[in-house]
């Protein structure tokens, strides 16, 4: 494994310890430095923030930050607060819709739980015109995840309310994309945010990069409205080469990025008239998210370096290393 993949793991280990996350959230250094890539603790601050994307031509996803809950109460608890999200966004007649992860519904407790949620979430957006994205997360919940959009979709709730994630380092992910292509669905295609073994999905970034391309291939031809959610570059200009040499006119995709990563090219997107469209999450339990968002990166390690040494923790010249954004 290179060394950006051992990087990778050491982060979503650490992502997974929840005495750690309990021991560093209320650390006050940490908490601004997650800010970065987290929009605040509240939903007035996502929509703030997804008001100033607006404005700037770019439509949002919020997602309050939430996975692997482990009380029913909570998990009823953040399914409420998604409706109300929703309707908020609707007060404010924000361009945004919503994520979930079924994790922080409650999978692990129940699933009945999950799917009796989800259903009231897309009910309530379908009567509100608002869209719901399921996220895609670790591995042993890709089955339960696909069973749930499948079970929304036969009870009702069509592929302009509802969409789901989907993972190109999963082997399987090109069986599923097939499978989702002739319910029609809405895909989001992401790369994959998890350490997953070998056996189940590719090691190497270069294959990763790979099965993107292939997947996305077929959804910008086959797919409803896909999403090509991704800040490379190369797979971006892929994507645009693709789109126009099969005349896929620019309306019938968009593409998303994440908060706090590469604006430089969400900017690009927008100046040269794609859709774009940011993930904005916000909410108190930001730590396993903003784990996994530091081990994408070597440099975002120098930008951890860098804020400890702002605020006097180690000594200059310790975060001096790198071209971080
Ligand atoms: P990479 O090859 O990792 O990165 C390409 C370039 O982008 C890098 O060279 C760097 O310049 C920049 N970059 C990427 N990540 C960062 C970062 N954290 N900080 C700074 N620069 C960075 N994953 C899931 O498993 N499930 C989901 O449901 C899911 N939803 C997502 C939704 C959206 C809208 C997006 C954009 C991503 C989502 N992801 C999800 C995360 C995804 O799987 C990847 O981990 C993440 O997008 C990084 O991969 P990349 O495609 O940008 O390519």
């Amino acid at each position: 494994m290179d060394l950006e993949g051992v990087l990778r793991r050491f982060f979503v280990f650490l992502s997974e310890q929840r005495g750690l996350k309990e021991r560093v959230t209320r650390n006050g250094w940490l908490r601004r430095t997650a800010r970065r890539f987290v929009a605040g603790e509240t939903w007035e601050e996502a929509c703030a923030v997804a008001a100033r994307l607006n404005a700037q031509g770019v439509a949002a996803t919020l997602n309050l930050l939430g996975e692997r809950t482990t009380r029913a109460e909570e998990a009823r608890a953040a399914a409420a607060a998604y409706r109300e999200l929703l309707s908020e966004i609707r007060r404010r007649q924000l361009r945004a819709d919503i994520a979930v992860k079924v994790t922080q519904l409650g999978l692990d407790l129940s699933r009945e739980l999950v799917e009796e949620s989800l259903r009231e979430i897309c009910a309530h957006a379908q009567h509100l015109g608002g869209f719901v994205w399921i996220d895609m997360e670790a591995s042993r919940y890709v089955e339960p995840t696909l069973s749930l959009y499948r079970s929304l979709r036969a009870s009702g709730s069509g592929p302009e309310v509802v969409g789901v994630a989907l993972q190109a380092y999963l082997y399987r992910s090109e069986q599923d994309l097939e499978d989702l292509l002739r319910l029609g669905a809405r895909v989001r295609l992401v790369k994959g945010a998890y350490a997953e073994s070998p056996a189940v999905a590719y090691p190497r970034k270069a294959e990763v990069d790979g099965a993107y391309v292939r997947l996305m291939e077929r959804l910008l031809q086959e797919g409803h409205e896909p999403a090509i959610a991704t800040h490379d570059e190369r797979i971006l200009a892929h994507a645009l080469r693709f789109a126009k040499a099969h005349g896929i006119l620019p309306d019938r995709f968009e593409f998303q990025m994440l908060y706090g990563v590469r604006r430089d090219l969400q900017a690009w997107v927008v100046r040269e008239g794609h859709r774009l469209r940011v993930y904005v999450p916000y909410g108190p339990d930001w730590f396993p998210y903003f784990m996994r968002r530091l081990g994408e990166r070597p440099a975002n390690v120098a930008f951890l370096l860098r804020s400890l040494v702002r605020e006097g923790w180690v000594p200059e010249g310790f975060g001096r290393c790198s071209g971080v954004e």
